[in-house]
């Protein structure tokens, strides 16, 4: 479950602030040490953690809540609204093509979950829009890659444009996004090349894609499992590529959370969906505003 040792940590603090009836304001210091510890125990980043508790702080003070009735209760009300913001305040969706198709790019490290997740949102957009996606296979370095979407799509019943592992990547999309002009599908997967790493070979051959087609959406995948590592990634990628949103994959075996709370903040770059777990259906909207609820439990 994710957020566990975060949730249990602010309830507590919570739960000792509410104790105290009227708040002093070394009361409020003493929540704000708790939460910064718990936030940074959550590996959520330390900038952030910083920023975060400053502001909770000054907004308590600011607007007096110390002298008012129920201070405890307006100070959860100010770590919520604070924690809402601090992953980006609203939901934001994918950017659409005003002409088909839509072209989305994925990108991320291997094993985050790219295959899965252009399965997973392919199914969505099927689902919920009547959509006809083209999902074009751009992983020629490991032929299970290939394999691997091919069952996605088999699975989900979406096609998939693959042209083995002996063409160049950016060749394969050129033919791949002609096939998708001729069959007239209103969106373009584009499943990219991961490595264990950031590695500058694969950062020019995305760059090579993205300059090609000029997607509507990068979405860079990212394991939330990995927690700040995940946002360092993030960082490098974005600085290359320049994503338009983030899917956070395996929140549902991330029991810290600090990825969630720390990517928006860090690149300025919006969390568009959460991965929670390995089935097509396990792919949700990211809605800052319930991961807050869900975070203070
Ligand atoms: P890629 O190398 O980036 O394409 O990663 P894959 O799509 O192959 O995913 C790697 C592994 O992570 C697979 O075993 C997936 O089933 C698993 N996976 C992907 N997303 C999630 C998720 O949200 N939750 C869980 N629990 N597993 C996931």
């Amino acid at each position: 479950m994710a957020f566990e040792g975060l949730t249990e940590r602010l309830q507590k603090a919570m739960t000792n602030l509410r104790r105290k009836g009227k708040v002093s304001e070394s009361d409020l210091r003493d929540t704000m040490r708790e939460i910064r510890l718990a936030l940074l125990e959550a590996d959520v980043n330390f900038t952030v953690v910083k920023d975060f508790v400053k502001t909770v702080r000054e907004r308590a003070l600011g607007a007096k809540v110390l002298e008012g009735l129920n201070p405890a209760q307006q100070i959860v009300k100010i770590v919520n609204e604070e924690l809402t913001k601090t992953m980006g305040e609203t939901a934001v969706p994918l950017n659409k093509s005003a002409k088909i198709p839509t072209v989305i790019m994925m990108a991320g490290l291997q094993g985050a979950g790219k295959t899965t997740t252009v399965g997973k949102l392919a199914l969505k957009l099927k689902n919920e829009q009547d959509a006809r996606p083209l999902m074009i296979a751009a992983d020629v370095y490991r032929p299970a890659a290939i394999q691997q979407l091919q069952q996605v799509g088999q699975q989900i019943e979406v096609p998939v444009f693959e042209m083995g592992t002996d063409v160049d990547p950016v060749e394969i999309v050129r033919q791949g996004m002609a096939q998708a002009e001729a069959n007239h599908n209103d969106y373009v997967f584009i499943d990219t090349a991961g490595r264990l790493q950031i590695d500058e070979q694969l950062m020019t051959e995305l760059a090579n894609i993205k300059d090609l087609v000029h997607p509507d959406e990068i979405l860079l995948v990212i394991d939330a499992m990995t927690g700040q590592n995940a946002v360092n990634t993030a960082e490098g990628f974005d600085q290359k590529l320049d994503v338009t949103g983030v899917v956070l994959t395996k929140l549902d075996g991330d029991t810290r959370g600090g990825a969630a709370l720390s990517i928006r903040a860090v690149t300025g770059k919006p969390i568009k969906f959460v991965g929670q777990g390995e089935k097509m259906t396990d792919l949700d909207v990211f809605h800052p505003d319930r991961m807050a609820d869900r975070i203070l439990g």
